[in-house]
């Protein structure tokens, strides 16, 4: 098949390109390289099957495709708030363009959509039926909200026009190819410590996430695309750890003289999160398999090589 990736030079995307490359596909990579980098698609630039093209996704594009993954979006908090504006620009444009063009060439097109849709949960932990509690006016809100838009475009599609959609819910996930200055707390930590800087733990470090190893992350995107769920599906590891653990347990794996130090909480921080991931075990028969240790020493072993 020929398949679009948009925000293919992400650190999500460009992993998926790897993989839909091993499993014989052709690959048009499309990406303004805002957060995305040439880096990590250099190995693919002398693939016959595959394609960088620089474009942003708020400007129309054609492509004839069978399928489409739409991941071009901002997804750390430092990045998707310098230019606000241009980031729900960005969730909705993109998301109409995608699915104007999945419409024209009856292509399947798939969203990378996130746990941000439920805000600061007052659910724990998140299925898919729960409708969120997310702050329409804050400093977080221009990547919720475009991401909740995005899910309501890609739904009407659905109705209206029988495009043939797929929609993942994506919890934080980690890894190789994360920005070094990302601003995400996984790169945070590792890169602080690794410099034997000071690990910075914002507000007390009470607050939870759920950490997936993006090799699991990109199984589950593969068979939700292969699948007859329209979704939303979560995808993402339900192991749950308070900030402050995380920074234990990096400081453990690295080794070295860095401490914790407390800076304030940025505004409306998700006090915690937590996949249920029933529906993905369910329908697409997927669970994730690394362990956030495993995962750490893994992304660790990459950041010293950078
Ligand atoms: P990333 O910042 O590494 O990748 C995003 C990619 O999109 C980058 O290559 C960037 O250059 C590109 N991009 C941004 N704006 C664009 C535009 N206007 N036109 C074209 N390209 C553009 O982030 P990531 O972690 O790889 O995230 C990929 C997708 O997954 C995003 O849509 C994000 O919202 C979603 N997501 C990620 C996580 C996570 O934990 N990594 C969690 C939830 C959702
Ligand atoms: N965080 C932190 N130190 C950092 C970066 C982030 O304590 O250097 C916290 C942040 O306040 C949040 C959690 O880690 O509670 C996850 O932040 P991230 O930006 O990675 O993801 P998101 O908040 O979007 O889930």
């Amino acid at each position: 098949m020929r398949v679009l990736v948009t925000g293919g030079a992400g650190f999500l995307g460009s992993h998926l390109c790897d993989r839909l490359l091993a499993e014989g596909h052709e690959v048009i990579c499309l990406d303004n390289l805002f957060t995305g980098r040439k880096a990590n698609i250099a190995h693919l630039l002398g693939e016959p099957r595959f394609e960088f093209v620089r474009h942003d996704v708020i400007d129309p594009f054609k492509f004839e495709v069978d399928q489409i993954y739409n991941l071009a979006c901002p997804a750390s908090p430092p990045h998707y708030q310098y230019n606000p504006i241009k980031t729900t620009k960005t969730s909705v444009m993109g998301a109409i363009n995608c699915l104007g063009l999945a419409k024209r060439v009856k292509a399947r097109v798939f969203q990378a959509s996130t746990s941000e849709v439920y805000g600061d949960p007052a659910v724990h932990p998140q299925p898919e039926s729960y409708w969120g509690h997310v702050n329409p006016i804050g400093r977080r809100s221009c990547y919720d909200e475009g991401k909740r838009v995005a899910e309501t475009l890609f739904f009407d599609y659905h109705r209206e026009n029988g495009v043939d959609i797929r929609i993942v819910r994506i919890f934080n996930t980690y890894g190789p190819r994360m920005h070094p200055n990302d601003g995400r707390v996984v790169s945070n930590f590792i890169v602080q410590a690794l410099r034997g800087e000071d690990l910075t733990v914002y507000g007390d470090g009470s607050q939870t996430r759920s950490f997936c190893y993006v090799d699991d992350l990109i199984e589950g995107f593969v068979r939700l695309m292969g699948s007859e769920t329209v979704g939303p599906v979560n995808i993402g590891n339900p192991g749950e750890f308070t900030m402050l653990q995380l920074a234990e347990l990096v400081l453990r794996l690295v080794g070295g003289a860095s401490k914790i130090v407390h800076l304030p909480l940025p505004a409306d921080d998700p006090r915690q999160r937590r996949p249920d991931i029933a529906l993905a075990k369910r329908a697409l028969g997927w669970e994730p398999t690394i362990p956030l240790e495993e995962g750490l020493k893994r992304t660790i072993h990459y950041f010293r090589g950078q």
